[in-house]
C-alpha cells in the first residue's frame, strides 16, 4: 500500500486549481460583518459543497441570540464524515464573516481576482482561504482512499469578528463541539503558514462616560465639560498608563513583537452636541469613549479592571476642588487570556507537518487579538485547540487583502498530514 502522507499531498497538489476556484467562490459571497449579510446563502453553499464530498450536513441557526434576525439570521453549517472506530474526533473550523472592505481597494473585495499567484477579495485572507483548505484537506484525504479510524468534522461559523456569540459560542453552548466529543479543533486563521498560533492575550472593553454640567457657549466658567474631564482621562492614560503597559512583557508568544506587551487604544469618542447637528452654544455635559484594553495572562482581568478603575478615581474623583464631574465605567466585553496546554499532541502533529511541508520547523506563536478559541477553550472546554492556516496575518483586514496560492496550497497539505497524525496514520 502507498504511504499515504505520499497519496494525500499528490492529492492536493493536483487539486490545487479546485482549492483556488472554492476560496474564489467563498469570497464572491459578500458575509460582511456587521451587519452579517448573506450568512444564509455562504451556510448553504458550503452545506451543498460537503454534501458532495460525502459529509452529513446540519445547519445549527443561533436561536435564542439577539442577534439572530430575520433579516440577518446567523446560520453555522457543520459536515461530519464518519470514518472506523476508536479513532478521535477532529474538527476543523472557520468563520465565514468578514470585516467591511472600506477605502483603498485596487480591485473590487468580492470578486476573487486571481493576480501574480494571489487571490485578492475581502476576507481572502481572514478567513476563507483557511475554510477552503480545510474543505479540501479533508477532500484529499478522501481521494487518497484513506479511512481515518475516527471523525472528522468542518464547521463554517458566523460572527467571529463580532465576538463569535452566535457562531463557535453558540456551539459550544449547545454542546456541538464539547469536551466529550471533540478531540481537537483546529482553526484555519491566517497567522501565517509556517506558524502554529497557540492562543491569545486578554480583552477588556469598556465604556467610560464623563457627566459634566451644562451652560452657556459664551459663558463655559458657569458650566463643567464632560469633554474636557474626558481629555484629562485621556492625557492620564497617554502620559502613565501607556508607558507602564508598554513596559510589561508576557512570555507567551505573541507577534508582533509589539504585542508582547499590554496595550490599550480608544476605540470611540463622543461627547457634546451631535457633530453633524445644528449647533447651539451649550458646555458638554456627557462625554463618552470606549476603550480596549488587551491584558496578558501574567496580568489577568481583576488586576487590568482594577487599575483602570483607581486611574479613573484618580482624576475624576473626589477632592479636586474645581470638579463636580460624575462618571460611570460599564464592561462591554471580557475575554479571558487562552494558551493551547504545552505538550499539546495538537501542536506536535502540526509540527510535524510543518516541517515535511515546507522542510523547516514551525514557529509557535500567540495572537495579538482574540479569536474562536476562546471559545472552544473555555465553553466547550477542549484544550487541545489552535490556530493554524494560510494567509498572512498582517494582510487580515486591509484593503487589497489577498493570499498567496502556495501558501493555500502548503497549508491545506499540513491541515491534511496533521489531521493523519492525529488519526494515527502514516507519521
Ligand atoms: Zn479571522
Amino acid at each position: 500500500m502507498r504511504n499515504p502522507i505520499d497519496a494525500v499531498v499528490a492529492e492536493v497538489d493536483r487539486a490545487a486549481d479546485e482549492i483556488v476556484r472554492l476560496t474564489q467562490d467563498l469570497v464572491r459571497i459578500p458575509t460582511v460583518n456587521p451587519p452579517g449579510e448573506a450568512y444564509d446563502a455562504c451556510a448553504a453553499f458550503i452545506g451543498a459543497d460537503l454534501e458532495r464530498r460525502g459529509f452529513e450536513v446540519e445547519y445549527v441557526r443561533a436561536d435564542g441570540r439577539p442577534e439572530h434576525t430575520l433579516r440577518h439570521p446567523r446560520v453555522n453549517v457543520i459536515g461530519t464524515r464518519r470514518g472506523g472506530r476508536g479513532g478521535p474526533t477532529v474538527h476543523l473550523n472557520g468563520h465565514v464573516d468578514v470585516v467591511p472592505p472600506g477605502d483603498g481597494w485596487t480591485v473590487d473585495p468580492f470578486a476573487g481576482v486571481v493576480r501574480d499567484g494571489r487571490i485578492y477579495g475581502r476576507g481572502v485572507c481572514d478567513m476563507k482561504a483557511g475554510l477552503a483548505a480545510a474543505i479540501f484537506a479533508a477532500e484529499a484525504i478522501a481521494r487518497a482512499r484513506v479511512t481515518l479510524p475516527g471523525v472528522l468534522e468542518i464547521s463554517g461559523t458566523v460572527d467571529e469578528e463580532s465576538g463569535g456569540f452566535a457562531g463557535v459560542a453558540h456551539l459550544a453552548a449547545i454542546g456541538r463541539i464539547s469536551r466529550t466529543r471533540t478531540d481537537f479543533v483546529i482553526i484555519p486563521e491566517p497567522l501565517n503558514v509556517d506558524r502554529i498560533c497557540i492562543g491569545h492575550r486578554g480583552v477588556y472593553w469598556f465604556e467610560l462616560t464623563t457627566h459634566g454640567r451644562t451652560a452657556h457657549g459664551s459663558m463655559p466658567f458657569l458650566g463643567v465639560s464632560a469633554i474636557d474631564a474626558m481629555n484629562e482621562v485621556l492625557t492620564a492614560i497617554r502620559r502613565e498608563l501607556q508607558p507602564s503597559l508598554a513596559a510589561r512583557t508576557t512570555a507567551m508568544p505573541v507577534v508582533p513583537d509589539g504585542a508582547r506587551h499590554s496595550t490599550i487604544n480608544v476605540n470611540a469618542i463622543d461627547g457634546g452636541q451631535p457633530v453633524d447637528g445644528i449647533q447651539t452654544p451649550c458646555v458638554a455635559d456627557r462625554c463618552r469613549a470606549i476603550f480596549d484594553r488587551r491584558f496578558l495572562i501574567e496580568e489577568g482581568f481583576e488586576a487590568a479592571r482594577d487599575e483602570i478603575q483607581s486611574l479613573v478615581a484618580r482624576v475624576l474623583g473626589n477632592g479636586r476642588a474645581a470638579s463636580v464631574t460624575d462618571y460611570d465605567i460599564r464592561d462591554l466585553m471580557i475575554v479571558e487570556p487562552v494558551q493551547t496546554p504545552a505538550g499539546s499532541p495538537l501542536v506536535a502533529a502540526l509540527d510535524r507537518a510543518v516541517d515535511r511541508v515546507l522542510a523547516s520547523p514551525a514557529r509557535l506563536v500567540a495572537s495579538p487579538g482574540t479569536y474562536d478559541h476562546k471559545h472552544v477553550a473555555r465553553i466547550a472546554g477542549v484544550p487541545h485547540c489552535v490556530a493554524y492556516g494560510p494567509g498572512e496575518l498582517e494582510l487580515a483586514h486591509q484593503p487589497d487583502e489577498s493570499v498567496r496560492i502556495d501558501d493555500l496550497v502548503a497549508a491545506t497539505k499540513v491541515i491534511a498530514l496533521a489531521t493523519l497524525d492525529l488519526m494515527g496514520l502514516g507519521r
